[in-house]
């Protein structure tokens, strides 16, 4: 009877399960505009294999992020405006170890911290303005959950939202028409999804990053103001510049993150929950939109 059951249970969710992946699988994907959103410098780490793999697949990567990183910091003579500097070289230099130019970053330039308490219209307005301009296939952001809201800590909770949101937004010709009267812009329908940070039950796709882990040691290691000492007395961009050998333990440390703690089957990996269809049900767990 239990047998049955399993049978029965797998027959159901093998369409789901089918369903759920991309048709063409993400190492194959070319030719494809990637919108990846997230809240800091640094949100993009947890995707630097795949956006990596994407870029020097012929897609053309954007990174967009919401706020400049300007508050996250321990060290009692950082100011908000050194320090959105720092973050903005970091991430640029992380790009850069990607194959991502500079100018496919964008920064829409909030304060890190605020995102929830900042002008809800603009900030959706604002993004619905990249994305009819730069018209992408994908998107790639927080996920919000599948069914249920999925915590995440305040900015990140926020950007999936607005994410989505603005996704929403950009398909109504009605939504913000100015853009489209005035600026010349049209409406846009993004209906693939990448969503990352996804719980480990609702990950649906994994991405065989090997061929590109290096490239995420490299980037990693280029945060250097969030994930060393430098956090709490900053002394420059280069791990050589840290105190004793921590520079080199930095970066055996950003290693092992990708080989061994990133790894499946010890193979360096990263997980996402694709979605396909309308951005109105990104997280409905019926589907039908
Ligand atoms: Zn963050």
């Amino acid at each position: 009877m239990k047998k049955v059951f399993g049978w029965v249970a797998v027959f159901l969710l093998l369409p789901m399960m089918l369903w759920a992946q991309p048709e063409i699988p993400i190492s194959e994907w070319t030719g494809r505009t990637i919108l990846l959103i997230g809240a800091h410098p640094d949100d993009d780490a947890q995707s630097h294999g795949t956006l990596a793999m994407l870029q020097a697949n012929g897609n053309e990567v954007y990174v967009m992020l919401l706020t400049t990183g300007n508050v996250g910091t321990g060290d009692p003579t950082m100011t908000r405006d050194r320090l959105s500097k720092i973050r903005r070289q970091e991430e640029v230099d992380a790009l850069a170890e990607l194959g991502i130019p500079e100018s496919n970053y964008i920064n829409l330039g909030y304060t890190d911290g605020m995102l929830e308490f900042a002008d809800k219209e603009e900030l959706v307005k604002d993004i619905v303005w990249w994305i009819r301009k730069l018209k992408p296939t994908t998107l790639m952001a927080f996920d919000p959950g599948y069914g249920y809201q999925q915590w995440h800590k305040t900015d990140h909770r926020a950007a999936a939202y607005l994410a989505v949101d603005a996704a929403r937004a950009a398909e109504w010709r009605l939504i913000f028409p100015s853009q489209i009267i005035n600026e010349g812009l049209e409406r846009h329908t993004i209906t693939d999804y990448l969503f990352y940070s996804t719980t480990g039950g609702e990950a649906n796709t994994f991405v065989d990053i090997s061929a590109y882990a290096e490239n995420k040691v490299r980037s990693r290691s280029k945060y250097i103001s969030q994930f060393t000492s430098a956090f709490d007395n900053y002394t420059g961009p280069n791990p050589e510049d840290l105190p004793g050998n921590e520079g080199e333990e930095f970066l055996e440390r950003m290693r092992r993150g990708v080989y061994e703690r990133g790894a499946v089957n010890g193979v360096p990996t990263e997980r996402f929950r694709y979605y396909k269809g309308n951005p109105d049900g990104a997280g409905s767990r019926r589907g039908g939109y």
